[in-house]
């Protein structure tokens, strides 16, 4: 990203909340969305009812396509002029992560939406200029962070990819592939079987859990095709982050252990970045774990990020619901 003396100020990164609807209707309830705060309480101790206030909480009526509007398509266009985005699905397992930015075909989440806009934003902003002046390009890589190691899932082989950094302070994977696409039928064409590469194994609270962080990036070139040939490259992640349930609960042993320890450990360095940044500190510790030694140029700075949090509303979650707020109400 080529930081211009306009925008050095400091963007926040924006803390939403999303609240899942009940999956068994039979289930007792401990979560309530309002509009601008989530109500918790727990059965056990029922007199105890805590409130956090967050930007903006999506309850579980809010829609695909509304929270893409709210909260993503806004910092497309950004994208398009240089700035780099970045949004994350943070939360324990099953509350809703990989439905808010994959969903399914019926149900599109974001990742689908984001490409469809982007396209729809080039084709936007080539139309504000009065000739043809500009080039515009596309291409995406999709890597995981599993055990706090880079792998490329469009090309498997590629394991364990170290991060390095340009003389402009770029953040890039050497030997990371790059796809370029022109539609979203291209980039559908790569990313399902890519997919089907992602790291998951059972643990007790689930069959299929992501112990994994799951990265989608997306360029975006920008070229003038007259001098001075200027460019802009924006970056796009979308991240569905590994799970954030305490894992002392679920029963896990030997390696199940292991990855915890590395899931909690970039997950809770994540959540000191997102702090640091947020609270305007002179220090923000990227380097401290995969996942933020990646997003260096991409939070934090003049980049626009958003976290949705993910919540589960039903009570048999409700520690993981109370220390997924602790976490997001420190970081917003
Ligand atoms: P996670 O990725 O956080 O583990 P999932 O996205 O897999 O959680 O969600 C768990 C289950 O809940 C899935 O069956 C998913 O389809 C369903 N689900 C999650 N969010 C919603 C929602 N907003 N509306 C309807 N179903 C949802
Ligand atoms: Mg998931």
């Amino acid at each position: 990203m080529r930081f211009t003396e306009m925008d050095k100020k400091q963007t926040k990164v924006q803390v939403v909340v999303r609240v899942r609807p009940p999956l068994d209707p039979v289930d007792t309830i401990c979560a309530n969305a309002l509009s601008h705060s989530v109500e918790i309480f727990n059965h056990r101790n029922i007199k105890e009812t805590i409130k956090y206030d967050f930007a903006a909480v999506y309850n579980s009526e809010s829609t695909q396509q509304m929270i893409y509007n709210d909260a993503v398509k806004p910092l497309l266009l950004q994208s398009i002029q240089g700035q780099n985005i970045s949004i994350f699905a943070y939360g324990p397992t099953g509350a809703g992560k990989t439905h808010t930015m994959l969903g399914s075909p019926s149900d599109p989440g974001i990742i689908t939406r984001v490409i469809n806009g982007l396209f729809q934003s080039i084709e936007a902003d080539s139309r504000l200029q009065s000739t043809q002046e500009w080039n515009y390009s596309v291409s995406f890589s999709y890597l995981e962070i599993y055990n706090e190691k880079v792998h490329d899932l469009l090309e498997p082989k590629n394991s364990d990819l170290p991060i390095r950094e340009d003389g402009d302070k770029n953040i890039f994977v050497p030997g990371l592939t790059d796809k370029t696409i022109n539609n979203f039928d291209e980039f559908k064409a790569l990313f399902v079987p890519a997919s089907n590469n992602r790291t998951t194994a059972a643990t007790k609270l689930n069959d299929r859990s992501s112990r994994s962080h799951s990265i989608l990036l997306l360029k975006v070139k920008k070229t003038g095709l007259r001098p001075p040939h200027r460019e802009f490259h924006g970056k796009i992640y979308l991240i569905d982050l590994a799970g954030s349930e305490d894992n002392r609960r679920t029963g896990n042993k030997g390696i199940r252990l292991k990855e915890s320890g590395a899931i909690n450990k970039s997950l809770f360095v994540l959540g000191e970045v997102v702090d640091a940044i947020n609270n305007g500190l002179p220090r923000i510790p990227y380097r401290n774990s995969k996942l933020t030694r990646l997003l260096q140029d991409s939070i934090g700075g003049s980049c626009h990020s958003v976290m949705i949090t993910n919540i589960a509303p039903e009570q048999k979650y409700y520690y993981d619901t109370y220390c997924t707020l602790n976490f997001a109400s420190k970081s917003k």
